[in-house]
């Protein structure tokens, strides 16, 4: 039987707000254990909570980037739970009444666009953080109270790879928006993974197992395709699908039980009676919409029909905000748009993945890539040496002028200093000047490239080529 995959997400996206969400204290990452504290975000007895407005505003920002319906009025919910790390024993969520609801996110997967329905975005705060030692377990509440937005998917994802596709779009956006660092490893974007299978051509749902644990976009795919496996297993043994909750263990690469349906949590939700009912005005709605900044989706049609790029470029140029803000810089500069894309998908993102690095933390500006491509227009480098240049410039951040100055790189276009070079080159090698008079026309590459080499890359290569085809045919 053809079985076929029924996938939703629910994703934890930390949010970048200097405070709390019901306290003043600081969210900053990596302080003391219990350093950025106070009666309310531990659950003191007699304190109430205040509501961050900043939270509100980054939810409303999410859910309009994301298509959805922002609700006039929505309402906090107790979510009640006995665990170490959170202090009051119930965490402050929303529940019936979310303050965004029936969005969507649409995604291309390869070359096919697929529409993601948001059901729902909420606000909560985090719990604090355990962590166990070998024979003591400490609890580190500098976490508990950091806002969250929790983004519920419609289950209208069918393969692991869209899935993956789907979170790189989410945390695109949530990065744009500047609402989230995105950041998988260090656990600011988390996500659970709802998976289900049905025999192709039927409409009902599956029994669904939700994979928690899931810290990178390989992993997201990495789990799914593992959890279909097991359940095409389990039901093509005679087996049922049990709802559970599964973990994934990236080092053995499985799933593996949590606990079952029977031992879910029941939270007992209640409207949370310590804060008032949310209400969002309309005028502030439309003041955070006219606000936004211009999306991937967005800037991906731009590019195309104003940039004429393809969209592979458009594509990948577009993934990153402060890419996309440097290639735009370029253009405005007076870059042609094609050859700034060429040069930042070379050489550009090639070095800062090899180094690691962020394009906010490089040297290289789009004035010097733009006064770079001016200089192989004039005919000063050749493109080979720009490209030296051009990492020269990304590891010092040196003018490109000044950079082909000191170093000599001037190309050499006086015709009669590369007649010479031809001449030896030619000369070095009798035997394959006759194999191309012979009709081996191929070698006129092998000859560019030997008299290319003797002027250490710096010979015009028009010149190179032009030349050699006089003297070989002489
Ligand atoms: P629960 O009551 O278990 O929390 P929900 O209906 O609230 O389930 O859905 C939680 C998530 O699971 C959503 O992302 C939803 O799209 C997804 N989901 C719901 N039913 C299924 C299913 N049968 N197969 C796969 N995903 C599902
Ligand atoms: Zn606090
Ligand atoms: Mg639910």
């Amino acid at each position: 039987m053809n079985y076929e995959a029924v996938i939703g997400l629910e994703i934890h996206a930390q949010l970048l707000t200097k405070t709390k969400i019901f306290c003043g204290c600081s969210t900053e990452f990596g302080s003391e254990p219990n350093s950025q504290t106070c009666p309310v975000c531990i659950g003191m007895p007699g304190v109430l909570p205040v509501l961050n407005k900043r939270v509100v505003e980054f939810a409303i920002k999410t859910g309009l980037a994301m298509n959805c319906k922002i609700a006039p009025y929505s309402r906090f919910a107790r979510k009640n739970y006995f665990y170490p790390d959170l202090p009051k024993g119930y965490q402050i969520s929303q529940y019936e009444l979310p303050i965004c609801e029936h969005g969507y996110v649409d995604i291309v997967v390869d070359g096919v666009n697929r529409r993601v329905g948001i059901t729902r975005i909420h606000m909560e705060e985090d719990a604090g953080k355990n962590i166990h030692e070998r024979d003591s377990s400490l609890v580190d509440l500098n976490r508990a109270g950091v806002p969250l937005l929790e983004i519920v998917t419609e289950p209208d994802i069918r393969t692991p790879k869209e899935a993956a596709v789907f979170m790189k779009k989410l945390r695109a956006i949530l990065r744009y928006l500047g609402v989230c660092d995105g950041n998988m490893e260090q656990g600011s974007l988390r996500c659970d993974a709802n998976v289900s299978i049905r025999p192709v051509g039927v409409t009902e749902f599956g029994t669904k197992t939700e994979i928690k644990n899931i810290n990178s976009f390989r992993f997201v795919e990495k789990a799914l395709e593992y959890e279909i496996k097991r359940q095409i297993k389990v039901l093509s043994e005679g087996g049922t699908i049990v709802q559970e909750t599964r973990l994934w263990d990236a080092e053995r690469g499985v799933t593996f039980s949590m606990r079952s349906k029977e031992e879910a949590h029941d939270y007992r939700y209640f409207p949370e009676p310590d804060l008032v009912p949310l209400e969002v005005s309309r005028e502030w709605i439309e003041e955070i919409k006219k606000a936004l900044p211009e999306l991937p989706d967005q800037k991906f049609q731009k590019y195309i029909t104003e940039y004429a790029l393809p969209e592979y470029d458009a594509q990948i140029l577009t993934e990153e905000r402060a890419i996309a803000e440097w290639f735009e810089e370029a253009v405005a500069l007076g870059g042609k748009a094609k050859e700034v894309s060429n040069w930042m998908m070379t050489e550009l993102l090639r070095l800062l993945n090899e180094n690691n690095m962020d394009i906010t933390e490089c040297k290289i500006t789009p004035e010097h890539l733009v006064k770079l491509i001016g200089l192989i227009d004039k005919g000063t480098i050749s493109r080979n040496i720009a490209k030296k240049v051009f990492a020269e410039i990304f590891e010092s951040g040196k003018d490109p002028e000044a950079v082909v100055k000191e170093k000599g790189l001037v190309q050499i276009t006086d015709t009669s200093e590369i007649e010479k070079m031809v001449e030896d080159i030619l000369s070095q090698h009798p035997k394959e000047v006759e194999r191309y008079r012979n009709g081996e026309q191929k070698l006129l590459g092998f000859f560019v490239g030997q008299v290319m080499k003797a002027s250490k890359g710096k010979a015009n290569p028009k010149a190179v080529n032009e030349l050699l085809r006089k003297k070989l045919s002489s």
